[in-house]
């Protein structure tokens, strides 16, 4: 029996079949692959400026995780850039403290410095807390992961302060990225798709610009990376059933793929012809700072006060 041998080393024995490049790579040629595509992705975003202070966002699951990793390797080609990672503690039992845990100990070793910050400091409860309330108030529609999103932006905001950064990484994947795509579709929002983009404009001194090095990159492919460079993660997946129409979506997504290699790429591209448009048709509104807590808003009072005010009667 003969083995097949990687595609670009034409050497080692292939572990990984590439179906929308049709390469056949080993692990070594797998993990350098993907360090290049997000060198690649930073530098055609310019997501990355000499002296950058950059934050990333890690949960303690797999795909931050990979991040980091992948970051800590990409910094040593910017003497001047530092990294320093923030976490963002909702405060969801068991789940939260595990992850946290595996965030601790992937920065310690990488050597990476680690912050920290909680819904409960930051707003006085935990998504527990608000999920509790929520169940006995019958309150709304909105599902705690409502909340939790927009609660988890303005806590990265202010961590990416503390920490003095000017940018925050996040570790959203193509999948995630396309399945945005489709979700602000369906629920008649395109104005979404021009707000999501691989990084966001200067809207004020106070807000980090956001960076994802991973939204050109399949899921599959950062859970691969992990597992090859044996990453350690929590696989149990958040107790909070995710946005109702988030699953179907990603499971849609994933049958066309499996039947049209490359589709996701296709719809990633789509949206970014289609945002310029978008962009234009938006007016600009000007971000100032919410009456109440001071953050940057384009209203009077920001998203996470007036859902927390809504919440509690304040
Ligand atoms: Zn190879
Ligand atoms: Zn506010």
């Amino acid at each position: 029996m003969t083995t097949v041998v990687c595609s670009i080393c034409k050497r080692r024995e292939v572990f990984f079949f590439r179906p929308y490049s049709g390469e056949k790579i080993c692990k070594g040629c797998f993990t350098k692959s993907i360090e290049n595509k997000v060198r690649a992705t930073i530098a055609k975003y310019h997501m990355l400026q000499y002296d950058d202070r950059m934050a990333i966002a890690i949960s303690g699951g797999k795909d931050s995780a990979s991040l980091l990793r992948v970051l800590t390797k990409i910094e040593q080609d910017y003497p001047r850039v530092s990294l320093t990672a923030v976490t963002v503690d909702e405060g969801i039992g068991k789940y939260r403290d595990e992850a946290l845990k595996n965030a601790a100990e992937s920065c310690v070793e990488l050597g990476v410095k680690h912050h920290v910050v909680s819904f409960k400091k930051i707003y006085g409860c935990t998504l527990d807390e608000i999920s509790a309330h929520l169940r006995k108030e019958g309150k709304g529609k909105l599902t705690p992961c409502a909340y939790c999103g927009v609660l988890r932006r303005k806590a990265l905001n202010i961590a990416a302060r503390d920490v003095e950064a000017n940018k925050i990484a996040t570790a959203h994947t193509l999948d995630d990225e396309t399945q945005t795509i489709l979700l602000n579709i369906l629920h008649g929002n395109p104005l979404g798709i021009a707000r999501e983009k691989p990084i966001t404009d200067r809207l004020h001194p106070k807000i980090a610009r956001r960076v994802k090095p991973f939204c050109e990159i399949p899921e599959q492919e950062t859970a691969l990376y992990g597992y090859v460079n044996k990453i350690g993660f929590q696989a149990e997946p958040c107790p909070y059933a995710s946005e109702a129409m988030r699953n179907p979506i990603r499971v849609f997504l994933n049958r066309i793929e499996d039947k049209h290699t490359g589709t996701k790429f296709a719809l990633f591209k789509s949206a970014a012809r289609i945002r310029p448009a978008i962009e234009n048709m938006q007016t600009k509104e000007e971000t100032t700072e919410c009456t109440k807590c001071g953050e940057p808003t384009s209203g009077h009072t920001c998203r996470a006060c007036e859902m927390l005010q809504q919440l509690f009667d304040l």
